[in-house]
């Protein structure tokens, strides 16, 4: 058996761009490009960038929300790339989502009730007083009470209505949670209480957390692994303190610069990284981040670096160590 719960191999997604009332394809835009990764069970792979960077792709990509034009997903040791829709469907249970906007994601006119019973009945739990009995267990685990059920999500602070968005992402006893972004839209206050929560759910109930965020503070105390993104491609991949202590990609180290000074004393030089991030319709030739990268070399702007282990379990794709 795999050690593995999910494990993605060269992923890419392009979408077309289309002009005219005929729609006729004029390009596309690379969202992610040859992107490769695992989770283990029971651990937390956080992905980070920059709006834009693809990490929201590669979720939905991965829980087949939508297709990738190529590479392979495996669940379990098991290829799913290629599941009918009914056999995906039933794959589904074991892989959920938990949205950033917790109010665009419910349904306005549903009550809390409806909204965690509609899962249930789309897998067939036909019986209405077993469904009632779930979604008061649900509502409980995340810290919410029955009482809540009768209520509509306009009645609700944004952290209430993460929860009832963690909860309706439990209704099945997921394995899988790909959390993107989850506490971005809430108050700072709120942030950690929600946080706390996905880390009690995640002991209590053994789950393994895919964690988008475009912030590395936000990450760091939640994840074993990060991922960081750039341009559809994973920049930088290691276990969380060797990211946080010993960046090696440049656009790393100058996101972490932007990030509070982790060690009382410890001064940290802000990178301001000159220019916007390039078109993913048009990515640069060579290294992707070669036109912002404080070290460019002149093959940075022609040969595109490879993702290569520099230290134990730490890899990245940079020139400078290669
Ligand atoms: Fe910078 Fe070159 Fe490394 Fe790219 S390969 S991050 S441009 S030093």
């Amino acid at each position: 058996m795999s050690e593995y719960l999910l494990e993605i191999k060269s992923l890419k997604k392009t979408f077309p761009i289309r002009k005219g009332i005929l729609g006729r394809k004029i390009g596309e835009v690379t969202a992610i490009n040859d992107v490769s990764f695992f989770i283990k069970k029971g651990e937390t792979l956080g992905l980070v960038g920059e709006s834009g960077c693809g990490k929201s792709t590669t979720g939905r990509t991965l829980l087949r929300l939508q297709e990738p034009d190529e590479g392979e997903i495996f669940f379990e040791g098991q290829n799913i790339t290629h599941l009918s829709p009914s056999k995906m469907r039933h794959m589904r249970k074991e892989m959920q989502m938990v949205f950033q906007d917790p109010f665009a994601s419910l349904n306005p006119r549903h009550t809390v009730e409806r909204i965690l019973e509609e899962p249930l009945i789309v897998h067939g739990v036909t019986d209405s007083a077993k469904r009632k009995k779930r979604v008061y267990e649900l509502l409980e685990i995340v810290g919410l009470s029955e009482f809540h059920a009768k209520r509509y999500p306009h009645q609700f602070s944004g952290g209430q209505r993460q929860r009832i968005g963690i909860a309706r992402a439990l209704a099945l006893n997921p394995k899988l949670i790909v959390a993107d972004e989850p506490v971005s839209a809430l108050d700072v206050s709120v942030q950690s209480q929600i946080l706390n929560l996905l880390q009690d759910l995640q002991k209590q109930l053994h789950l393994t957390y895919l964690f988008i965020a475009h912030d590395l503070a936000v990450v760091r105390h939640i994840t074993n692994r990060v991922g960081v993104m750039y341009l559809g491609s994973i920049v930088e991949l290691s276990p969380s303190e060797q990211i946080y202590e010993n960046p090696k990609h440049p656009y790393t180290q100058a996101l972490l610069s932007a990030v509070p000074i982790p060690k009382m004393g410890e001064r940290k030089e802000r990178i301001i990284l000159e220019g916007d991030v390039p078109s993913p319709a048009n990515v640069p030739k060579g290294c992707p981040f070669h036109t912002r990268c404080p070290n460019v070399m002149d093959i940075c702007r022609t040969i595109r670096p490879e993702f290569k282990e520099v230290d134990k379990d730490h890899y990245t794709a940079c020139h400078l160590y290669h």
